[in-house]
């Protein structure tokens, strides 16, 4: 089993049943589906297809939050050059051409003023308004090429709504009824925002991810993570709001806080970019990705490439192809150690403390007995993602009554998952566990196991047992 996680984004290149069927059997794990393209109608149209199509998969539910979005540029490239003239218009469904870009946005044209930097996509193209009067016009400073329907970055004093805006609030109402794992908030700028959203969206079954994606997001990084589920390390915004060249040690940073926090951590963006039209990567982009593996990245994600590239399938399969190498190299025992029972970051809790030190030991019990598996007992998920992050080399089974924990699993780094029947004692469980192993091919007579569950003396909603088990 590959361990490190792949999301998909869906889009015109891939959102057909035929393609999205060949994505699930490439290996995807996350489809990610942005809702901030078509009306809501549409969006939950799509989503339900994709559930249909992929109903052991997580589906990841992306909201723009101030993002504003050019119409679309079509799906091969318009190129842009430097100093020429656009014309910016706010309007929607109306397609952007070389000579004029619609702005997917009311009342934003009148908050630019000149000299303003406009910055297209992932920062590459660059615009600076130079005259006001209708048409606004801009001039490109930097040129290149736009594709599909790029996210516009403007002065962050006109992308400053609070979370969740009003589009975002109907969208998550959309939302309410619908079956989904995860959902993408983005422009979170602190613990505030994400609980806003969360208030709004009223699903415990849910994770919330926070996109990292502004200066104000790493400002307040810690507290963002402890208020959500799980980040995204959204590079293409975050290499156009802070120096480039910080982009890779935020990564690392936020990966490494992910790992203290318990929290899955998904690196995006760019990854395979060339191979929207290219057959093969470049070097780059195949060490960034080996490199995010190494990191101890939960997921890396594909955007563009999957969503409008030409060939969703091969990019999901190299993918996989340069994971799967990366971790023969992954120093999994090294790792651990490194670790040691370190405590969950926000461990001001006693339930987080006590799942800090019953996963310290099972993972401590697992290597020292070379066990083929350890298994944890899991409602809510929390304790299988908490002995993921000491990311052990042997695997990691989740076993859950709940069908929705089982399905955000394929999100958190190295996790198997298994649905039994709810509400077990804690000897049944392991008596089903054993089976399911066997049945898996996981384990065999005399082979150790080491299971984390919750005992009924110690409440069973908190993990506060290890056992280890001799396969009988
Ligand atoms: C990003 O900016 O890197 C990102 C993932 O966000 P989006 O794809 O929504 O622009």
């Amino acid at each position: 089993m590959r361990r490190t996680r792949i999301v998909a984004t869906i889009g015109p290149a891939s959102d057909s049943d035929e393609v999205l069927k060949e994505l699930v059997k490439a290996g995807v794990d996350v489809f990610r589906l942005s809702f901030a393209h078509g009306d809501i109608p549409s969006c939950l149209e799509r989503l339900r297809r994709i559930r249909a199509i992929a109903p052991d998969l997580a589906i990841m539910v992306d909201i723009p939050g101030p993002k504003i979005r050019a119409g679309s540029f079509g799906t091969l490239s318009v190129a842009l050059s430097v100093g020429e003239e656009i014309e910016l218009a706010e309007a929607f469904g109306e397609e952007s051409t070389a000579r004029r870009i619609t702005v997917e946005r009311e009342n934003v044209l009148e908050q630019l003023k000149e000299g303003d930097k406009v910055h297209i996509g992932d920062g590459g193209v660059s615009l600076e308004i130079v005259r006001l009067a209708a048409p606004v016009t801009a001039r490109v400073t930097s040129g290149g090429s736009v594709m599909g329907k790029p996210g516009l970055s403007l002065p962050s004093s006109i992308m400053n709504d609070r979370l969740p805006t009003e589009e975002d609030r109907a969208r998550l109402e959309a939302l309410r009824d619908e079956e989904f794992e995860i959902l993408a908030v983005s422009f979170v700028r602190s613990g505030f925002d994400v609980e806003s959203v969360r208030a709004v969206l009223k699903r415990d079954d849910v994770m919330i991810m926070s996109k990292i994606e502004t200066v104000e997001g790493i400002e307040n990084l810690n507290e963002i993570i402890e208020h959500s589920d799980s980040i995204m390390v959204a590079r293409g915004d975050l290499g156009v709001r802070l120096p480039i060249e910080e982009v890779p040690h935020l990564q690392k940073e936020m990966v490494r806080l992910g790992i203290r926090y318990a929290r899955p951590v998904v690196v995006a963006t760019q990854m395979l970019e060339s191979m929207t039209h290219a057959q093969v990567p470049t070097r780059a982009e195949v060490t960034d990705v080996a490199n995010a593996v190494l990191d101890g990245a939960s997921a890396v994600m594909l955007s563009g490439e999957t969503a409008i590239g030409d060939d969703p399938v091969g990019v999901v399969l190299t993918m996989d192809r340069i994971v799967r190498r990366a971790e023969e190299s992954f120093p999994y025992a090294a790792w651990g150690a490194g670790l040691g029972v370190q405590r969950l970051a926000a461990s001001s809790t006693q339930s987080s403390r006590v799942t800090a030190a019953i996963t310290g030991a099972a993972w401590r019990a697992a290597m020292d007995e070379d066990a083929v598996a350890i298994v944890a007992c899991t409602r809510s998920g929390m304790t299988a993602r908490a002995i993921s992050r000491f990311r052990p080399p042997m695997p990691i089974v989740a076993i859950t009554p709940s069908e929705s924990t089982a399905r955000q699993m394929r999100g958190s780094w190295g996790i198997q998952e298994i649905v039994i029947s709810p509400a077990q004692d804690i000897d049944t469980l392991c008596e089903v566990a054993i089976a399911e192993l066997k049945r898996c091919g996981i384990a065999n007579t005399g082979d150790a196991v080491v299971l984390m569950a919750g005992s009924a003396s110690g409440g069973t909603a908190i993990t506060d047992t290890v056992r280890m088990i001799i396969v009988p």
